[in-house]
Parts: C-alpha cells; sequence; structure tokens
C-alpha cells in the first residue's frame, strides 16, 4: 500500500488537506527541481496517513497516487461479475426480502450488463425453492447444500458461502438487513476482504465507472450518505426489508434453469454451537412488515391510554398498530411496534400518521407507503410533506370520527 502526491501535476490549490480527515496533509513550499516553480506542494505524513483515499477524490488533478493492494500489487477488479441475492430462508422458506432484493437487483444487473444471480444454502431439500427464484427473476442460481445448513448459525455459513463467493467472485452481494442478513453479512465482508455498506435505503450503479452507489442514512439519519467501494470487491450491501417492493413475477413459467451446485466443505470446528430447539417468541403479535394497513400514534397523543383510539382506527380498518419513536420512548407501547430508522421499515397499501410530526427517521420508515394520510394540527408539519391526504386538525376529533365512519360504512 503506498500513497505519493505527483509534483508534476500538484498545482497547489490545497483542495486535499480539507478533505483529509486526519489532518495529514500539509502545504509546503516546492522543491527547487520541481516543475511549477514558486507555488506551494501538498505533503503526506505518512505516519499520519490511514491510507482512507478521502483525499483521492477531491484532486482535481490527479496528483494524488494511492495504491492499495491485498498484498502482490493492484487488484484486478476485471475478475468480478455478476449480481448475487443471497436468497434467506427460514425453515425452508426463502424470505420475503430476498425477493424484494431481487427485483432491485434486475435493474442493477442490467444497468453493469452482467447477470442476477441468487445463491441459496440450506440442506438438500431446500432444492424446492429454486424454481421460486427464476419466477422472480434471477438467471442463476448457486445452490449450497449440506445438512449443516438447514438451520442458520454463523460460522457454517460463513464458511460456505465465502467458499463460493472467492470461486465465483461476484461483483455485488446484496443481503437482507435482517438480524441473520447483517450477522452474515459483516462476517462474510471481512473473510473476503469486501466492502459492506449496512441498512441502504436506494442502490444504484455509477454510469460512468460502474461502481454500486450504497445510499444510507447517516449521522443519526439526518444526511443521506451515498457510498462506494472502490478498490476492493466484490461490493456488499444490506437492505431492510420492505425498503424495495417485490415485484411481480418475471417468468411464471420457469420451472428450470441455469443451477449452479455447491456442496461446501465444513470444518467441524465450526460446529461449535449447536442448535436444540427453535422456541417461536409467541409474545411479538405485531407484524407491522406484513401488515396493508397501519394507524399509527405519535407524540400528539399525549399520554398512553389514548393509543386506545388508534388501536379502534386499526381494528376496523383491519389493520395493525404503528407508533413513533417519542411514544416508545416515553413507555406508551412496546418497541415491537415503533416505524422508522431504528423502528421497522414498513411499505403498506394505507399508513394513517396520528400526531405524528414526521421527523427524518420515522419517514426512513414508512415513506414508500402506497397511500399516506396525515392527521396532524400544525400545517407545517413535515409529514404533510410526504403524505398524499392531510388533514390539518386535532386527531381526537378526526381520529374517532373516521372510526364511526368506517364502522358505518362497513356495516
Ligand atoms: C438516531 C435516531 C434514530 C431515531 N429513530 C426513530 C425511529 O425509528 N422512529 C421514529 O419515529 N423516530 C425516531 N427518532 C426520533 C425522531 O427524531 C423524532 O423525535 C420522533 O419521530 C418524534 O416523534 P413524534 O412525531 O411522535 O413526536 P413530536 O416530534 O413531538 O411530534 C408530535 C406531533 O403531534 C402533533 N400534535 C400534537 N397534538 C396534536 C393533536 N391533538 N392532534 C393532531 N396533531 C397533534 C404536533 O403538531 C407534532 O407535529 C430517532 C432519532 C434519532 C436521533
Amino acid at each position: 500500500m503506498s500513497i505519493k502526491i505527483l509534483l508534476d501535476k500538484c498545482t497547489g490549490c490545497s483542495l486535499c488537506v480539507k478533505a483529509c480527515p486526519f489532518a495529514a496533509i500539509t502545504m509546503i513550499d516546492r522543491p527547487a527541481d520541481a516543475p511549477g516553480k514558486g507555488k506551494k506542494i501538498a505533503q503526506i505524513d505518512l505516519d499520519v496517513c490511514t491510507l482512507c483515499g478521502a483525499c483521492v477524490p477531491s484532486c482535481k488533478f490527479n496528483a494524488i497516487d494511492l495504491k492499495k493492494d491485498l498484498g502482490g500489487g493492484d487488484i484486478d477488479l476485471s475478475h468480478y461479475k455478476d449480481v448475487w441475492v443471497f436468497a434467506e430462508q427460514r425453515e425452508g422458506k426463502v424470505q420475503s426480502v430476498a425477493y424484494e432484493l431481487l427485483s432491485e437487483g434486475r435493474q442493477l444487473a442490467a444497468d453493469c450488463g452482467s447477470l442476477l444471480c441468487a445463491v441459496l444454502l440450506g440442506d438438500a431439500s431446500i432444492e424446492e425453492e429454486v424454481d421460486q427464484l427464476f419466477k422472480y427473476g434471477a438467471q442463476k442460481v448457486y445452490l449450497v447444500t449440506h445438512p449443516e445448513l438447514k438451520d442458520y448459525r454463523t460460522a457454517p455459513y460463513t464458511r460456505a458461502l465465502a467458499e463460493v463467493v472467492t470461486k465465483h467472485k461476484p461483483e455485488i452481494i446484496l443481503l437482507g438487513a435482517t438480524t441473520l442478513g447483517r450477522d452474515l453479512a459483516a462476517r462474510l465482508a471481512i473473510r473476503v476482504g469486501a466492502g459492506l455498506t449496512a441498512d441502504c435505503t436506494g442502490l444504484a450503479i455509477d454510469p460512468v465507472k460502474k461502481h454500486l452507489l450504497q445510499t444510507r442514512p447517516a449521522f443519526g439519519g439526518n444526511i443521506m450518505a451515498t457510498i462506494q467501494t472502490i478498490r476492493h470487491r466484490p461490493q456488499m450491501a444490506t437492505v431492510r426489508t420492505k425498503v424495495f417492493k417485490k415485484s411481480q413475477i418475471q417468468n411464471p413459467k420457469s420451472q428450470e434453469g441455469n443451477v449452479i451446485r455447491f456442496t461446501p466443505v465444513i470444518d467441524q470446528n465450526d460446529l461449535v454451537v449447536k442448535l436444540l430447539d427453535i422456541i417461536k417468541d409467541e409474545s411479538v403479535k405485531v407484524n407491522l412488515q406484513d401488515a396493508e394497513i397501519i394507524v399509527s400514534g405519535g407524540r400528539g397523543l399525549g399520554e398512553a391510554k389514548n393509543f386506545k383510539l388508534i388501536e379502534e382506527l386499526a381494528a376496523v380498518l383491519g389493520g395493525a398498530v404503528g407508533a413513533s419513536r417519542a411514544t416508545v420512548d416515553a413507555g406508551w407501547i412496546s418497541a415491537h411496534h415503533q416505524v422508522g430508522q431504528t423502528g421497522k421499515t414498513v411499505c403498506p397499501k394505507l399508513y394513517i400518521a396520528c400526531g405524528i410530526a414526521g421527523k427524518i427517521q420515522h419517514l426512513a420508515g414508512m415513506q414508500s407507503s402506497d397511500t399516506i394520510v396525515a392527521i396532524n394540527k400544525d400545517p407545517d408539519a413535515p409529514i404533510f410533506k410526504v403524505a398524499h391526504y392531510g388533514i390539518v386538525g386535532d386527531l381526537f376529533e378526526y381520529v374517532p370520527l373516521l372510526t364511526k365512519k368506517i364502522k358505518e360504512l362497513r356495516g
């Protein structure tokens, strides 16, 4: 790994000084024998520089020469191809997030001029799910089977996936930002020396350089950062459930496609965790992510007991109850109901926000809902910027009115 300033290109503009987060670059007098006499020149303090590369794009004159390698010269990225979606399965069923990622991955693959592939891990019975992956647009499926892969455990899954990734070299790997996906992605990224961006809310391909543009909230959701993995492959991103919409079935008749079978070597040392039983937490009855209608309450409710109004409206609509974080933090409702950046990401057909301001962290979890209705007494509340229909008024008047009217209409 090395970095240096190219004397013949540096104009002494000092933009790189501002770009360096570690204050490793200073301007010094230009050596007498260097071109551009009289101008200052940038100097990098190699004891302070972390080789993060932040200075490189800031230089408009290509005067910073950064070479990174993983041992043995520059990395040749040309061997990496195709967009892979990790087809997360539980109890032998591919999860909805995988189909959502296939829907988004199709466009990415088209923009890269590569194939859309799914990678599915499980025991032999998981093969039944392969056809669905083709139906949802996968052009190739990497089927990785082993009895020890029936249910998820970190170590054997990481080892198996790392083996197949190292062999076939995908350019991009997308995983769901589920508990399983987050656990696996971090391990895998380290194992294969890849860059990983967690919890992306937008993905695209840079039209010129073809890097994956990975957008996610940063600094507590106050800005959206777009991250690129320039020097390493694969480019890995996790995306939460419901951030992308599951498209319609692409190939209804698909019975077969290109299946690449793979049996990994699973080391007994990787099986230190034994799965004895799977016990489901029956206390969690809220399924916000699959709800078609969600009625959410915010701090405008004033106190915990007023959530009753939200529950009544949700009940007549056959929907689920959501909440802002302010109400969860206040202890008015359990965290299972929280919608937003640190809660659930939802995408119902109808989202009714009652007494919710619509701060960016809340919007991050619900703004892709098909129809958003907001009830808020402040006409300038940010929720109205994303709402399709808005009622400027007191929720204590309008929520019971809506419940009454819908009850009447439904007989
Ligand atoms: C790192 C981080 C992560 C976060 N994650 C989340 C998250 O996942 N989800 C989330 O929701 N927030 C999250 N937040 C908090 C977020 O910034 C807001 O503080 C929160 O969403 C505010 O909740 P609220 O809209 O219910 O309350 P408020 O901001 O207090 O808004 C209450 C609204 O109710 C209206 N109102 C009051 N009385 C009435 C009435 N009688 N009738 C009608 N309207 C009324 C007011 O006009 C106001 O607009 C996060 C913050 C941070 C820093």
